[in-house]
């Protein structure tokens, strides 16, 4: 058997590895056009800001180690140009020297990732504009900020950009992140990212969201970046961080099929339109897990995995790749985000029925110091309460209810096992209640409809007449330091006492801080023949959503 191998790096050296394991006979070439294999991608914003300090620990392996190892025939500096699938061979250039020879394949494994956009605006040629991919790129980027720069432009507000901008915040550098949406870290839903937005204007980011970069200019000092809205940035550096797309060009112009957003078409097994030939990584459409749409994610785990399952297939194993589900972590200075499986947007474009909750629990119990509160928020199913996705934000604990909430959605549990689901407890770590239990017990009581909710948003859009009545249940001393507008203030020890003032004619959308006492106090009224629902995640979900109109 001979195998070659298109890009070095994560899908391409995994599927390289597991080739030699599957068989020492094989003849396995691995080619790449830049001088590394398998280097840290997702360590190079870390590099920027000297937490990873030897740029050498950014080589997870080098070509020598995976020669010695693998028995692996590793090809630097060796850009694959065309594939003739009729001949089973392909042209390789010898980028130093510019040669070009042939080499003939039994299987073909195509992992040339995602190549960053460069859309075209004006001056994006300019040295000082930047995109990150590689150590080549990073190496730019380095050096410039070791050379003492003032200010960074950042066009996107995604995961790398955010990634670059605590590390140069971390070098003393003043930092602007640019973003179109009107968001920071698009794929997750809007009020989620709140907290994050807050975190960036703390730490001294200028975030200017629904802004598009229109052009670069040169300036004495470096560069003036010209925004849409006729602003001007100056910055002695400028990176750009809105998007990958794929590289399908060998692909493409070896006539095997595309998707509409260029992702390379794979079967369940990872084989390309030609069964030769297979394909993974970030080049790649895959199947959403949650809804089974095709869809392109450019993330490192899915990649690796792929690359696995493409050699064990490549050998005849036929394994079968069971779809992305998105599951994805940032961290921004001392804060995470994280999400996996379906965004409540994704779900509303999809017009998929669904349900959601809020919770904000501690990390760990409350009462063991240094407890750190979160807000998870769980979606699922309105009929049969399976999870169809989640996301958190907060500090310590948010990667580990993720994960945990990543495996469910893996095994299509509903939210009714959250509440049976039994997890480590010891109060430096967890609650004996852990948040993804709490999370289960809400949603599973909302769909018994034993506990009703009503969604923030749904209250404050109802047109007149038709709002409910809103209750405070919180303290005197906590409503008055923050309220949505139109409660009254009955603190729920005093709820049975005061039942006589709230209305029964209409609907009592109920809220305390983060939805535990609203609950108590929706039970009482539903018991008192009250139309009652609690306001999911109460006055902190509240602030995610209208925090800037307080
Ligand atoms: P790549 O790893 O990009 O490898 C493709 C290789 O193929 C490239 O080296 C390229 O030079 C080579 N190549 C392309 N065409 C040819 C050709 N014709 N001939 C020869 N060689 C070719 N993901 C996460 O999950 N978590 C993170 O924290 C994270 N952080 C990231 C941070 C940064 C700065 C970047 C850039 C990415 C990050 N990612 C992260 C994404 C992750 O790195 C990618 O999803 C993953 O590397 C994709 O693997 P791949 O094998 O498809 O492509």
């Amino acid at each position: 058997m001979k195998i070659l191998i298109v890009g070095g790096v994560a899908g391409g050296a995994s599927a390289a590895a597991r080739s030699r394991r599957l068989s020492e006979d094989a003849e396995i070439v691995l080619f790449e056009r830049g001088p590394d294999v398998s280097f840290a991608n997702c360590g190079l914003p870390y590099y920027v800001g000297g937490e990873i300090r030897d740029r050498a620990k950014l080589l997870v392996t080098t070509a020598a180690r995976l020669r010695e190892r693998y028995n692996l025939d590793v090809r630097t500096g060796s850009s694959v140009e065309a594939i003739d699938r009729t001949a089973k061979k392909i042209r390789v250039r010898e980028l130093v020297s510019g040669r070009d020879y042939e080499e003939t394949y039994d299987k073909l494994i195509l992992s040339p990732g995602a190549a960053p956009l460069r859309p075209p605006i004006p001056g994006i040629d300019l040295p000082g504009v930047f995109t990150l991919r590689n150590l080549h790129d990073v190496d730019g980027i380095k050096a410039r900020v070791d050379r003492g720069i003032k200010n960074v432009v950042i066009v996107g507000a995604g995961f790398i950009g955010l990634e670059l901008a605590e590390n140069f915040v971390k070098r003393g550098v003043a930092t602007t992140v640019v973003e179109l949406q009107d968001q920071v870290l698009p794929p997750f839903d809007k009020e989620m990212t709140t907290p994050i937005e807050q975190l960036l204007a703390s730490k001294g980011v200028s975030v200017l969201l629904g802004q598009s970069a229109e052009g670069f200019e040169e300036a004495p000092e470096g560069l003036v970046v010209r925004l849409k809205s006729g602003q001007r940035l100056p910055a002695q550096l400028v990176i750009l961080g809105v998007g990958v797309r794929p590289e399908n060009k060998l692909a493409v112009d070896a006539g095997l099929e595309v998707g509409p957003r260029g992702g390379i078409r794979v079967n369940e097994f990872l084989q390309t339109s030609d069964p030769d030939i297979y394909a993974v990584g970030d080049a790649i459409e895959v199947k959403d897990f949650v809804s089974g749409d095709p869809t392109q994610v450019p993330l490192a785990g899915p990649a690796n995995r792929q690359g696995r399952i493409a050699a064990d297939n490549a050998f005849g194993r036929a394994v079968r790749y069971r779809g992305t589900q998105g599951t994805a972590i940032v961290g921004a200075f001392d804060h995470t985000a994280a999400m996996t499986g379906s965004s409540e947007k994704a779900l509303r474009r999809a017009k998929r029925p669904y349900r959601k909750v809020y919770v904000h629990p501690a990390h760990h119990a409350g009462y063991y110091p240094g407890a750190q509160v979160m807000t998870l928020k769980l979606i699922f199913d309105p009929v049969t309460g399976k999870i169809l996705g989640a996301q958190a934000v907060g500090g310590a604990g948010v990667d580990k209810r993720i994960d945990v909430l990543a495996v469910a959605i893996q095994a299509g549990m509903s939210v009714y096992d959250l509440e049976e689901m039994e997890l480590s407890y010891a109060p430096q770590f967890g609650s004996a209640k852990d948040p993804i239990n709490m999370a289960g017990f809400v949603a599973s009581g909302m769909l018994r409809g034993e506990h009703p909710q009503v969604d923030v948003e749904a209250v404050l859009s109802a047109p007149d007449g038709k709002r409910p009545f809103l209750l405070d249940v919180r303290t005197p001393e906590e409503f008055a330091k923050g309220n949505i507008p139109g409660a009254i203030s009955i603190p729920v020890d005093e709820l049975r006492s005061r039942i006589i003032d709230l209305p029964r004619d209409k609907e009592v959308a109920v809220y305390c801080q983060s939805g535990q006492r609203a609950y108590f106090a929706t039970r009482i009224l539903q018991q008192n023949g009250f139309k009652a629902a609690n306001i999911g995640g109460g006055y902190l979900t509240y602030k995610l959503f209208y925090q800037n109109e307080i």
